[in-house]
């Protein structure tokens, strides 16, 4: 077996804000493999950074062979282009690959978006990596990734020196009131909301995730060497369809007095019909939660799938009551909304005061039921490559056009109101911390 000398690199989702918000998890999961396959091993975060400086003192610094890049939607994918472009310039022979939830959004090889990538890897990419570094002549295009047959192989990894940088002090984490960092240790969700884009990146794919007593370990471990003691999952889902996981997590926390405190993200049905769960969470360490709220109207969540829950200001009421922080996504202008529509997700804003919640505009992803049905679709069938590649650089921001039923003057109205209580609300939240 040849030893590659492998730079993996976040291009990162911020030009200039928070640039050590979250490790680099998938890029570490996959140097976890590839150092197990006896590859050495470079991970590169450049949120925040200057793409071309940064790239330019790791290619001096490492000399790769092959150079790997996480590739996201948005600023992500702008700063992706950016990353490869300038590899192209100064080290042309190089072979780049990429992953990512872009990958699987944009699948086409032949796209300008992938100009200078030599291999596609859409889903799980550390086995196939592995993999591709062995083959010869190795292939191009898209490769499929096939799932680890154990996350537990993968665990929460806490080999790269550069963690210690990503904890943030306790003023960072309102109601933890403890260090903490960003982790992941789960992939896929339980549910298949039609906008996610879950659909395309793990079409198929159950809920997966390392188990209790791997995890409860690896955060020791985790501990140890970084000394956060708050960990907040990035995870999309974290509650497993039978609780058998989250159940045997707690339940080892409590048997132990743990110190530690943790965040995650659950589901509005979650908080609807399982407040037993919740009080147990809350025993185990459990202190903030982060939900997927997306729309208070019933017809909006039904058109989503989120699930039916009849009083959706009660079921978040009940949550902060029982001694969790709350925030929340919240989005407007979804395809088939009207302006009642979204008066009624205001509404639930004022309904609830405590809820922090992130505000963004629905953006048709392509590969989910929703994005596929929108007219979107239809133009984006007739978009010219480049015009094609410039989609990737929107995401669920401000900078996206009105998909609904609400006339745009009214949409931008409704808008500006929303982005202004989110503000206020997040204020409110992070004084919680400080
Ligand atoms: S609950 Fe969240 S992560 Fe899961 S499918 Fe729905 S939007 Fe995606």
């Amino acid at each position: 077996m040849t030893r590659e000398q492998v730079l993996l690199v976040h291009p990162g989702i911020y030009d200039d804000s928070d640039p050590r918000a979250f490790p680099p998890w998938g890029a570490l999961a996959v140097g976890h493999a590839l150092r197990a396959a006896g590859h050495d091993v470079v991970v590169l975060d450049l949120n925040g950074a200057d793409v071309v400086a940064a790239l330019d003192a790791a290619l001096a610094a490492h000399r790769p062979t092959v150079v790997g890049f996480t590739a996201k939607q948005g600023v992500g994918a702008r700063r992706f282009r950016a990353a490869v472009d300038h590899l192209g310039a100064v080290a042309p022979d190089l072979p780049v690959v990429a992953g990512g939830p872009l990958v699987s959004t944009f699948p086409d090889p032949r796209a300008p978006l992938w100009r200078g990538v030599h291999t596609l890897f859409r889903g799980d990419g550390e086995q196939a990596m592995v993999s591709w570094l062995a083959d010869r002549p190795r292939p191009g295009t898209l490769v499929h990734g096939h799932e680890p047959p154990d996350l537990d192989a993968v665990g929460v990894p806490s080999w790269w020196p550069d963690l210690p940088e990503y904890v943030h002090p306790a003023s960072a984490w309102p109601n933890m009131a403890v260090p903490g960092i960003h982790v992941a240790a789960a992939r896929g969700c339980t549910r298949r909301c039609t906008f996610c884009y879950l659909n395309a990146h793990h079409p198929g794919a159950r809920f997966r995730f390392v188990t209790a007593p791997k995890l409860h370990t690896d955060l020791h471990a985790l501990n140890a060497a970084t000394g956060a003691r708050g960990f907040y999952f990035v995870d999309d889902c974290f509650i497993d369809a039978r609780q058998h996981r989250v159940r045997e997590f707690c339940a080892r926390l409590i048997a132990e007095g743990s110190p530690f405190r943790f965040g995650c993200d659950v589901q509005l049905t979650d908080l609807d019909r399982h407040p037993d769960l919740l009080a147990l969470m809350h025993r185990a360490g459990f202190r903030a939660l982060y939900v997927g709220v997306e729309s208070a109207a019933p017809t909006t969540r039904g058109r989503l799938a989120k699930g039916t829950v009849r009083d959706v200001a009660g079921a978040l009421n009940r949550a902060i009551d029982l001694g969790f922080a709350l925030r929340a996504s919240i989005g407007i202008g979804w395809p088939g909304e009207d302006g009642a529509d979204a008066r009624r997700t205001l509404a639930l804003v004022d309904e609830v005061p405590r809820l922090a919640f992130d505000a963004y505009r629905y953006y048709p992803l392509p590969g989910t039921p929703l994005g596929e049905e929108s007219h979107w679709a239809k133009a984006r069938a007739a978009l010219s490559p480049e015009r094609l590649r410039d989609a990737a650089f929107q995401d669920f921001s401000d900078h996206n056009d009105n998909y609904s039923q609400i006339p745009t003057a009214e949409y931008d109205a409704l808008w500006a109101e929303l982005r202004g209580r989110e503000r206020e609300r997040l204020s409110a939240y992070f004084a919680v911390g400080s």
